[in-house]
């Protein structure tokens, strides 16, 4: 049983709140989630969608995959974008996308990517955060204020049901609280970055849509008009359920009570078809990043660290990658052989990884509405014609990072760690579609085969993992030098020459989160039992002694 006092502090029960605390159980960390609803969820909140195959490899880790993969969209549908005028105007071209059932798995991971919206994900992260047993929730709290002190923050909770006041004491709190993060501005970390557009959704339910137009059935179909993108319709579940969204709405509106209907008229093309609109969501699109992810014994993560446009699906995506990031740092800190500046250090990474996405999405979103003359689209005859080829020839040039984006879910690197070993080597190219394995320091350990259904990946997680492509290798005085710190540190040699092969260098030192932090053919001065040097001070530096 875990005091209070011990449990980490999780403000804010959406998907990167709920993946944290899952993180932490995996590892025998108990924490409490505050969530201000009364449950989760309980809206149809139909945000995030895409979950790209590094996500994909997370969900694997915390033993969710098949579940997220399966839970009962269908698996034929196609995952193509087409460019229209509206469902019944013209066609203006198609970034095809195959269907789960058909898409060919990259061979540098054992996951392709999926769709699963978040009605379906986050009360699923919720049920088996609370199976774990380590999971305390408390619903109908929100997050008032705290204060740092020098072993412990006291955070004021209100119970929003009951009016009264909770106060806790956790050893961190995390503020995963989404955008408007109360935790972040609680301790006055500043957001900075900018506002793209304020947009509005609505959620629409129409059965069968592909038998009221020509365009065939498509995940999502973007509706183009003389000033650019105005609008699209992404299939929510790839059945009946539609998010419509209008791009750019004016600034003075109020988004909340603002009513799509003759907007979802004109993209359908015709006023016959049935659907229902479920609901209205406004919000704001920005790419916004905090100034630093932490500060003292308070951290962040998802939104409440960075916003990111959703064209990509990389907003979601990058918060998960935040949960993975820090939950082995906090482990690592509370057990007592991680120092304090491995919590820096999660704040480096995973900012510079959150500036990276939500780069590219902005450039993404920058294609839709800019980089050529719309104006003729709508025409009919040949300049009409003309307008569309050249809409679509830039739309196919310009989008494609956005419906071939594996290099952004996998590519990203903490080469500029503080608590990774640089080996030297240049940085390998950072391309938003193409991805190649390295096992160079900073960068996601690769994936290969061992036997059947069992990735090299799946030997990460836990501890640290020193992997050995050779008999002669002597890693003993690593394993030493982890035991005196009581680093966990486990090594596997691999007898694979392909697998050797990828790895590029005889030993691989990989971090729980599965990240290289070090390699080389030989330990650094193997000899060296000093702290200073050799295999001691390669564990001083991974584990950010102080
Ligand atoms: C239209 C759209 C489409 C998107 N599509 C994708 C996609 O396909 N893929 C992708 O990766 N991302 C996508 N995103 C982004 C994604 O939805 C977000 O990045 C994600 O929801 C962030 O999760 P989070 O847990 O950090 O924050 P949130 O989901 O915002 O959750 C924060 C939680 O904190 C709670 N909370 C807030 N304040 C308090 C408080 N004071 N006390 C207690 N609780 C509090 C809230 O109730 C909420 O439950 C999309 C976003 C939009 C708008």
């Amino acid at each position: 049983m875990t005091a209070p006092g011990e449990r980490i502090l999780i403000i804010g029960g959406g998907p990167v709140g709920f993946a944290l605390a899952l993180d932490l159980a995996h590892r025998g960390r108990a924490s409490t989630v505050v969530e201000r609803d009364a449950g989760t969820g309980l809206v149809l909140l139909a945000k995030a969608g895409f979950l790209n195959e590094r996500t994909m490899e997370l969900f694997r880790r915390w033993g969710v995959a098949d579940q997220v993969a399966h839970w009962g969209c269908p698996e034929d549908y196609p995952r193509d974008t087409t460019y229209c005028t509206s469902l019944l105007g013209h066609r203006i071209g198609t970034a095809p996308l195959e269907c789960a059932r058909d898409r060919i798995r990259p061979e540098s991971t054992p996951e392709i990517n999926r769709k699963c919206p978040q009605y379906v994900l986050d009360p699923l992260l919720a049920k088996l955060a609370g199976e774990s047993g380590l999971v305390e929730v408390l619903y109908e709290t929100v997050f008032e204020e705290l204060t740092e002190e020098a072993d412990c923050v006291r955070a004021r909770l209100r119970n929003t049901r009951t009016d009264t006041v909770v106060e806790r004491e956790a050893p961190y709190v995390v503020g995963c609280d989404g955008a408007a993060s109360s935790v972040r501005q609680a301790v006055g970390i500043a957001f900075e970055g900018e506002t793209l557009d304020r947009s509005v959704s609505a959620l629409v339910r129409i059965e069968n849509l592909e038998n009221y137009h020509p365009l065939g059935r498509a995940e999502r179909f973007m509706f183009i008009g003389p000033k650019g993108t105005w609008a699209n319709l992404t299939s929510v579940d790839l059945m009946s359920l539609w998010r419509f969204t209008a791009v750019g709405v004016s600034p003075d509106a109020d988004l909340d009570s603002l009513d799509l209907t003759e907007e979802l008229k004109r993209a359908l093309g015709r006023d016959d078809i049935p659907f229902e609109i479920v609901r209205n969501v406004g919000w704001r699109r920005s790419q916004c990043t905090a100034a630093t992810f932490r500060q003292g014994r308070v951290l962040l993560a998802g939104d409440a660290g960075h916003t990111t446009s959703p064209t990509g699906g990389h907003g979601l995506n990058t918060g998960l990658g935040d949960a993975a990031g820090l939950g082995w740092v906090l482990d690592a800190v509370l057990s007592g052989w991680g120092g304090e500046p491995l919590l820096d250090a999660y704040s480096q990474e995973r900012r510079l990884v959150a500036i990276r996405n939500s780069t590219a999405s902005t450039s993404n979103y920058r294609a839709w509405v800019g980089g050529i003359d719309y104006s003729g689209v709508l025409d009919e005859g040949p300049t009409g014609e003309e307008a569309r080829r050249d809409v679509a020839a830039h739309l196919d040039e310009a989008l494609y990072p956005e419906w071939n984006s594996y290099g952004v879910a996998m590519g990203y690197r903490y080469d500029e760690s503080p608590v990774v070993v640089s080996d030297g080597t240049p940085p390998t190219e950072d391309d938003p579609s193409i991805y190649l394995q390295t096992s160079r320091p900073g960068h996601r350990a690769p994936h290969a085969w061992l036997s059947e259904g069992r990735s090299t990946i799946d030997l990460f997680g836990s501890g640290f993992v020193l992997l050995s492509f050779s008999p002669q290798a002597d890693f003993e005085p690593l394993i030493e030098a982890a035991a005196q710190q009581s680093l966990p540190l486990q090594c596997v040699p691999i007898a694979d020459e392909a697998i050797a092969a990828l790895y590029e260098r005889k030993l691989v030192l990989v971090r729980p989160d599965g990240h290289v932090a070090w390699r080389g053919d030989a330990l650094p001065d193997a000899e060296s039992r000093d702290r200073g040097s050799g295999a001691a001070a390669l564990i001083e530096r991974v584990r950010g002694a102080p």
